[in-house]
């Protein structure tokens, strides 16, 4: 049996930021030499997992601050620091997030209960299957099923962050499919700040109309005659060594001068 291509959010974002990067990710296998390793992709997969485990009703390994400290350093994922000195900087600073965050929730009133952590979703789009992977779904006293998203480097976030963030409303499209006439909102979870916002998806139909027809134009593309062309994004790209080799690119691009970085 033919499976069907899928799409997750991610690899939508990628291509709407740039179908060449998109190509070089998940397309061209040449893509894999260039790819670095990032300590914060890192550090938010280590954390995900301390609190995935948090909120696990089923893993009772994680309950307090204390074992959430010790969980993070046995599952620590070292790739992409620079040194030793900023591995050990963030992760004390990884301890004192998971920390504050569990003692944060323990003061609160309980008014939601987790139903799942780490939940694979999957819809048919048509074409294509959407899929994507939740951290955590709530259930909040009003029936209301509550997306969670954590975010381990940012600050602050806002109701139009939420709203404006494709995953997010990727998310609420899958899960209203799997429990109809339920209602479902999305929240994110800033965790450095402990700051969090919710928005609800408004229109489900455009959206859907929208993903089927960037879909099809992701899985029909031509990657292979593909001009990659300059933009801001490709000044931290680790793509950048290999689009420059690009003749009509490398004329076209411009370095970024210091007081810009
Ligand atoms: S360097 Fe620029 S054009 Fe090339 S893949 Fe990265 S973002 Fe796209």
């Amino acid at each position: 049996m033919i499976r069907k291509p899928t799409l997750s959010p991610s690899k939508i974002t990628t291509y709407l930021a740039c179908p060449t990067k998109y190509a070089l990710t998940y397309v061209d296998p040449r893509g894999r030499w260039y790819l670095k390793s990032k300590s914060y992709y890192s550090f938010g997969t280590t954390l995900h997992a301390v609190l995935q485990r948090f909120h696990d009703a089923g893993d009772t390994g994680v309950t307090t601050s204390h074992e959430a400290v010790a969980a993070l350093e046995e599952s620590w994922i070292d790739a992409g620091y620079s040194s030793q000195e900023e591995m050990m900087e963030a992760q004390a600073e990884g301890k004192a997030i998971v920390a504050d965050y569990i003692e944060a929730v323990q003061r609160e009133p309980v008014t939601a209960k987790t139903l799942f952590v780490e939940k694979s979703m999957r819809l048919d789009m048509g074409e294509f299957d959407l899929i994507g992977r939740i951290d955590r779904v709530d259930e909040r006293e009003d029936g209301t099923l509550e997306i969670i998203d954590y975010k381990s480097g940012r600050q602050a976030v806002s109701e139009s962050d939420v709203a404006d963030d494709l995953a997010m409303a990727c998310y609420q499209l899958m899960l209203r499919a799997a429990y109809p006439g339920r209602e479902v909102v999305a929240t994110i979870i800033a965790l450095r700040s402990r700051s969090k916002a919710t928005a609800s998806l408004e229109d489900a139909d455009a959206l859907t109309e929208d993903l089927q027809a960037i879909g099809k134009e992701i899985l029909h593309r031509d990657y292979e005659n593909l001009a990659p062309t300059p933009k801001p994004l490709c000044h931290d790209c680790d793509f950048l060594a290999f689009c420059r080799k690009n003749q009509d690119f490398a004329e076209a691009y411009r370095p970024r001068e210091a007081s810009d970085a």
